[in-house]
């Protein structure tokens, strides 16, 4: 027997109406596709921002196409920057023997804000994932070999999350770190860090004694 309650329907008179416009029904389509955005709150967007506060769409449209034009990946690290190199890898005072290997820029901003890690960073924007057909060559994995061989990296973390994917990910870069320097102190943080959501919903607190409670996988 099914004992959970069923949600109340808060869906607005559009969802699934005739009254849906040609333009509205595209720019809902479209929002559907953005992570994170389900139908109901692809809806909910589309509605505030075309009916609601169309005074606030014109802002966000601006600031979207301006920053497509100067926001890229760090050609080191790919983090966020909108020069060669980003803040961090700009820093001359960032330990370079020390590399933190996390999955997306929001988890670069979360351990950033802990500043529990003084090293560097490198973002794999994403990682492995045969069900969803994310292969390494999908990774931002090549400047990382090249990282791996230039740079005097003695330590990297993986601060990957604790779930499946992020497990398998952390085995493949294990293999390819030490596949180029087998010398090279591989630890990985999870102690604390709730499953499956990440590093970026992780409180500054729960983020540092994740770091400094990081384990070896390998030296
Ligand atoms: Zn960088």
């Amino acid at each position: 027997m099914n004992r959970r309650c069923p949600k109340p329907r808060q869906d607005s008179p559009y969802l699934g109406s005739k009254n849906v416009t040609p333009h509205f029904e595209k720019v809902r389509q479209l929002l559907r596709q953005l992570p994170g955005l389900g139908h109901r709150s692809a809806e909910r967007l589309a509605l505030y921002l075309l009916v609601e506060k169309p005074e606030k769409l014109k802002p966000i449209v601006e600031a979207l196409e301006q920053a497509s034009q100067v926001v890229h990946r760090c050609s080191r690290c790919g983090s966020l920057t909108e020069t060669e190199l980003c803040e961090v890898c700009a820093d001359a005072k960032r330990e370079p023997h020390s590399l933190c290997i996390v999955e997306q820029v929001p988890d670069l901003m979360a351990i950033e804000r802990s500043q529990a890690h003084r090293g560097t960073y490198h973002v794999l924007h994403g990682r492995l994932s045969p069900i969803n057909g994310v292969g390494p060559n999908d990774l931002n994995l090549s400047s990382l070999e090249k990282r791996i061989q230039s740079e005097p990296i003695t330590e990297v973390v993986l601060a990957l999350g604790n779930d499946i994917e992020a497990e398998a990910t952390c085995h493949y870069l294990l293999e390819l770190i030490h596949g180029i320097k087998p010398k090279i102190k591989v630890s990985r943080i999870g102690f604390g860090l709730p499953s499956g959501s990440g590093l970026t919903f992780a409180d500054v607190a729960t983020l540092r004694s994740a770091l400094e409670g990081r384990r070896d996988v390998g030296t």
